[in-house]
């Protein structure tokens, strides 16, 4: 809104700022000019005067003005002069004859303002060098009645009064104008702020409303939820909050076009609007495909809500024509309420568009209710996002490798390690891999930690004994971009591990992907001499004809069915058919999840090659090996030495 009226307001104040000035501009004018027509009008005024004086002294004193220049006058002619000049308001006078150059002023009159005589010695002094302040020096040609020039006569007149006068009556005359213009600014200021007001009115509101379908949109949304959750909590309406989205749009603009999907929000905003107008609550269309409808329930109004979606859905269900043909929108509508789930206009739309996408991806149900523990969860799952895509970033530090050991059956001796992965979270605490892994697959991070996983494996492992071997488990997205094999020979190269020792354990799923993309890579790293398990057998829904598909080197049976050992006779003939099968394949069979000492020999009596579970030790840190390497060698030592040594799993794993 801020920045919406800042451009406005700037305009608004140049317009201001540049009139003001402009008409500060034309007043200096006008008074410059005003102060030179004063100086003009007061030396008019004193040119009368002198005028007005040498036509009195013509009439009046001719004998003067004749004789002038003949005989001196005399000092009663010179004091009636004096005294007439006064009365004229001429400060100073001098008749200098026509043949006499202009030259000093000779005869003077005391000024009507009482100029002490020594200041008008001193004042006629500068008047012969021009003019002195305040007064106006005025020379005339003196005529006599057949207009013969006999003289001149320079005058000084005090015309200080009434230049005064006028400058006082300018002063007036600019303050009112500048009062004047001082209102007019700021009316002008008050106007142009209510025209703009009023425009920005006009503008929001246009900025209110949906240009496709008609309706008020996300803005028009805002102002009204600022005015309808501006009531506390407690005495608040109870309302329900629906976000409708359309399912189906992207697929009808690609299919019939642009047009059709406008034809087809329209129509359903027309359909909505009636029926929200039916129910007294208010239709909105958010941005993407999304309406938004406030609907006053009474509380606690789950019922109320429910309806009204399944008439949401009903209008949503019928036929919408276009060009002759029939389409069919397809909606799904999340819920929460106002204000007993939330209060903002921000969370109501993030729970009902949460309750929306999982309205959307569930299949059947196109209507659900806000649900804290689904938002719970929601929050868990972005957090771990946000945290996995940190800890990608720096795996060293986020990720640790456990280890298990995997023991060969016949002795108990320890074939080697397999190798699962924690993630810490922000507090250290060890989050399963089962949790974050299937994340990190779909935010396609496998190819980072994955690499990681395998480089710091490889390097331990070269710590250990050269008959120890270690397993890592393999994503499938690791086999998408095709760079597998060579992050394989980075891990080998860096740490110097024979191949021979390393095996990459596979789940079916891979490859179910790009067959000949994935066969490709997997060959490359079996030519180098590492070994490929196939994980997890028995679980997916094809195990055996993946089986044909590749020459693996082991078969790893699933926990699931070691555990039904001890439950069921059938879970035990399962798993001896399966055991028999990899005989028959000539592979040899890992058997995981063994936890107890009777699975243990169920598996020894039917010749299980290898065995894994926490019967014979739990996944542990990496510096927890060394121990359980050193009981194996003592283990090895009695063996060899042909006293029995202990044949259960606390011998490694105590
Ligand atoms: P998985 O490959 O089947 O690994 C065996 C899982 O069974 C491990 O769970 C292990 O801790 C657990 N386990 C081992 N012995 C027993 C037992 O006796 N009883 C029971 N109840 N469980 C046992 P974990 O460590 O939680 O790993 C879960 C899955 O996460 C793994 O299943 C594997 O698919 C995946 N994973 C672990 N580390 C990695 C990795 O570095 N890369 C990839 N791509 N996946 C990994
Ligand atoms: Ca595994
Ligand atoms: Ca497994």
């Amino acid at each position: 809104m801020i920045t919406r009226e800042k451009s406005p307001t700037l305009l608004r104040n140049t317009l201001l700022a540049g009139t003001t000035l402009i008409l500060a501009a034309v007043f200096l004018a006008g008074m410059n000019h005003a102060r030179t027509t004063i100086e003009r009008t007061v030396h008019l005024v004193a040119v009368s005067r002198v005028e007005d004086w040498t036509a009195h002294m013509l009439d009046k004193h001719i004998s003067v003005v004749r004789d002038f220049g003949k005989a001196p006058l005399s000092r009663d002619e010179v004091a009636d002069l004096r005294k007439e000049a006064e009365v004229y308001g001429l400060a100073a006078f001098r008749i200098a004859p026509a043949s006499e150059p202009l030259g000093r002023l000779r005869m003077y009159a005391r000024n009507t303002f009482e100029l002490p005589s020594h200041v008008a010695a001193r004042l006629f002094a500068q008047a012969d060098n021009g003019q002195p302040a305040g007064f106006v020096r005025v020379t005339l040609p003196l005529r006599t009645e057949d207009n013969r020039v006999v003289g001149h006569i320079i005058a000084m007149v005090n015309e200080n009064r009434l230049r005064q006068e006028l400058v006082r009556s300018l002063q007036r005359v600019a303050l009112l104008l500048a009062l004047a213009m001082g209102i007019i600014i700021a009316a002008a200021a008050y106007l142009l702020r209510a025209v703009q007001k009023d425009a920005l009115h006009h503008i929001s509101r246009a900025r209110e409303k949906d240009e496709v379908t008609g309706l008020p949109n996300e803005n028009a949304f805002k102002r009204f939820c600022e005015r309808w959750t501006d009531a506390s909590a407690e005495t608040a309406a109870p309302h329900a909050f629906l976000v409708v989205g359309m399912d189906n749009i992207g697929r009808i603009a690609c299919a019939e076009g642009h047009e059709a999907a406008g034809h087809v929000l329209r129509t359903l905003a027309g359909r909505f609007a009636r029926l929200a107008h039916a129910h007294d609550a208010h239709v909105f269309r958010l941005q993407r495909n999304d309406f938004a409808i406030i609907l006053p329930v009474p509380a606690p109004g789950r019922h109320e809500a429910r309806m009204f979606a399944q008439k949401l859905l009903k209008e949503a269900r019928r036929p919408i024509y276009w060009r002759g043909r029939s389409l069919t929108a397809s909606i799904s509508i999340g819920i929460t309420f106002y204000p007993a789930q939330a209060t903002s206009p921000t969370e109501l739309v993030r729970q009902a568009t949460l309750m929306r996408e999982a309205a959307r991806d569930s299949c059947g149900d196109a209507v659900r209710m806000y649900d804290r523990e689904m938002d719970r969860k929601y929050h868990a799952t972005a957090n771990l996002e946000r945290l996995l895509h940190k800890a990608a970033r720096n795996c060293a530090r986020h990720f640790t490798l456990h280890f298990q050991p995997i023991v060969r059956l016949a002795d108990e001796t320890l074939h080697g390690f397999e190798v699962l992965l924690r993630m810490h979270d922000d507090n250290g605490d060890i989050i399963s891999p089962a949790a974050f892994i299937p994340v990190a697959e779909r935010l396609n991070l496998m190819d980072e930690i994955g690499a990681h996983v395998l480089a710091e494996a490889c390097t331990t492992a070269t710590e250990w004994p050269q008959h120890l071997h270690v397993a890592v488990n393999l994503s499938p997205r690791q086999f998408e971009s095709g760079r597998l094999a060579t992050t394989v020979e980075k891990a080998l190269e860096s740490s110097g591990l024979s191949p021979s020792r390393l095996e990459l354990e596979v789940t079916e799923n891979i490859l179910m992907s790009d067959w000949e993309r994935v066969r490709q890579q997997l060959d490359h790293v079996r030519t180098r001499g590492v070994s490929l398990v196939l994980d997890d057998f028995g679980t997916g829904y094809s195990s055996m004809s993946y089986l044909w598909k590749f020459n693996f080197d082991k078969i790893k049976i699933d926990r699931s069915f070691t555990q039904a050992v001890s439950r069921s006779e059938e879970a035990r003939s399962i798993l001896r058919s399966l055991i028999v099968m990899a005989r028959t394949l000539k592979l040899p069979l890992v058997v995981e999840g063994v936890e107890t000492l009777e699975q243990a020999a169920f598996l020894r009596k039917f010749r299980c090659d290898y065995a894994q579970g926490y019967y014979y030790g739990r996944p542990m840190p990496a510096h927890e090996v060394p121990a359980v390497i050193l009981r194996d060698w003592q283990r090895r030592q009695e063996l060899a030495n042909g006293r029995p040594a202990t044949g259960t799993g606390e011998a490694i794993s105590a």
